[in-house]
């Protein structure tokens, strides 16, 4: 800022329209703070990575393998005729009528509360100052009183394979995809990696999946795994492990896995090895807030960098999900405003939404047992699940993780049809102190996926009904 120019003054600043930055604004205005909400795209940006490019696309593209797919599966269960052929271009237009929906509402959310949104980059210029650079027309400065700091990640590059959003992709790329490729390679199996490869195999693409480490899903327990692996090889989906991208050349990736070195034929890569949070370009110096490892921002259990500077969603640490952010944001929404507040949550449900689902939250039983917690534990397949077997998914199972002596729940793991919408329960039955007696005695509509939950609950009691327990 040189002379003469006028800072304006915003008494809360949202730096960020994701899950996290919106929901931080709109808290804020619900507790009478005037809310200045920056995105580098403006208007345009409000919903981030998760609506716009995330979370949504992804499971709307998810839907429609998944329809094809089991449509073409049926004919055993009385459908018969040729498989729909699937059309991206359809797709895209779909996709964008449902993202348009959303993203509209939070903005209308947005106005309704008196939030003022501004397009252009937001760098920090003082401790209470920064610039917003917009694409076009001058960059405008604002002095605020505290802020919010939102402005989440973006994927990971690897130097080996040149992004050119044609052939080489992100996950933005392939989920704009408006034709189905022939081939396709997929560098990395975390859950994007493997939701993208899942999803791919069931519109007909030829998928390979190339992963550096030992098995898919590396940061989940193993044998939540292990009903996607066989998933995914019925599937015709060949997973590498061990395996190494090192090029891409004449219409090939080439693989090092162990001393071989393997051609996979793809006419499309997809580079999904994970997310760095977008804090390098930020002037965090002149914020004077020094980011720790990896580029996340520490913060304490207010969700506060320093007094009157926030953090949230994926420039902070723990799980990169569109639910914890808007979990943080409640929280240094209110910590900027004198509230007392604090993120502490029993757990974090975490969702691959592959095939069969996987959702957990709490405790392994490995994590329980290293923590000196002496545990019972419960696994119930869902192939006794009656709902299960009309859907045709009976792949997977319900774990529960209990304190040996009280029966307290101290985590819930399931493998299995809408298994992300069961884990809420489990959430809720965790955060509530629930017992495996609680979950045993509460009625659970039959048929349905989510008494497999009582079922493994009675089952740790010895009392099973629908299974050997
Ligand atoms: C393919 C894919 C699928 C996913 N699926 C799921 C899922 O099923 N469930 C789930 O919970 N999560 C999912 N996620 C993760 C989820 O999208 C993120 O955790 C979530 O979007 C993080 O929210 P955020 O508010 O921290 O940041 P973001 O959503 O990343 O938003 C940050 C915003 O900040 C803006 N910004 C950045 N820098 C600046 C700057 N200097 N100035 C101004 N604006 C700036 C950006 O334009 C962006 O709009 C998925 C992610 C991907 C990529």
């Amino acid at each position: 800022m040189v002379v003469g120019e006028i800072a304006e003054a915003v008494d809360l600043l949202v730096v960020g329209a994701g899950p996290g930055g919106y929901a931080a604004a709109l808290r804020g205005a619900q507790l009478g703070r005037d809310v200045t909400l920056v995105d580098r795209d403006g208007e345009d940006g409000v919903g981030g990575v998760c609506l716009r490019v995330g979370c949504v696309p992804s499971k709307a593209l998810i839907e429609l393998a998944d329809l094809r797919h089991r449509t073409a599966a049926a004919t055993g269960a009385g459908l018969t005729g040729a498989a729909p052929a699937p059309d991206l271009a359809a797709f895209q237009r779909h996709r964008a009528v449902i993202v348009d929906r959303l993203t509209g509402g939070v903005r209308g959310l947005l106005r309704g509360a008196g939030v003022r949104v501004i397009g252009g980059t937001l760098r920090f210029t003082r401790p209470d100052q920064a610039v917003v650079e917009p694409t076009s027309g001058p960059p405008r400065f604002l002095e605020f009183r505290d802020v919010v700091i939102a402005t989440g990640s973006r994927p990971v590059p690897l130097p080996a394979l040149h992004h050119d959003g044609v052939v080489v992709l992100d996950s933005t790329d392939a989920l704009a995809l408006d034709a189905v490729p022939d081939t396709a390679a997929i560098v990395g199996a975390g859950y994007i990696g493997v939701e993208l490869g899942t999803a791919l195999a069931k519109l007909g693409t030829s998928v390979t999946i190339v992963e550096q480490g030992d098995r898919i899903l590396p940061t989940l327990d193993a044998s939540l795994a292990r009903p996607v692996s066989r998933r995914l090889a019925e599937l015709g989906v060949d997973v590498l492990v061990g395996a190494t991208a090192q090029a891409y050349d004449c219409g090939a990736l080439v693989v090092d896995q162990g001393a071989e070195r393997l051609d996979v034929k793809a006419e499309k890569v997809i580079v999904a090895v994970g997310r760095r949070p977008n804090t390098d370009d930020l002037g965090l110096d002149r914020l004077g807030v020094t980011p720790g490892p990896g580029g996340l921002l520490p913060v304490g259990p207010d969700r506060l960098v320093r007094p009157r500077v926030a953090a949230i969603g994926d420039v902070t640490a723990g799980p990169a999900l569109a639910h914890k952010a808007y979990a943080e944001a409640g929280i240094a929404a209110e910590a900027l405003s004198g509230r007392r507040a604090a993120f502490d949550p029993y757990g974090i449900p975490a969702v691959v939404f592959s095939d069969p689902e996987i959702a957990t939250v709490g405790l392994a039983a490995d994590q329980a047992r290293a923590e000196g917690l002496h545990v019972k534990i419960s696994s119930i397949p869902m192939a006794a699940n009656g709902r299960a077997a009309t859907i045709g998914s009976p792949a997977g199972y319900a774990q529960l993780v209990a304190e040996a002596d009280t029966g307290a729940l101290l985590g819930v793991h399931v493998v299995g049809p809408h298994a992300s919408e069961l884990i809420a329960e489990g959430t809720l039955a965790i955060e509530l102190g629930a017992t495996a007696e609680d979950l045993a005695e509460t009625i659970h509509p039959h048929p349905t996926i989510a008494e497999h939950l009582e079922e493994a609950a009675r089952a740790m009691l010895g009392r099973p009904i629908n299974s050997a327990g």
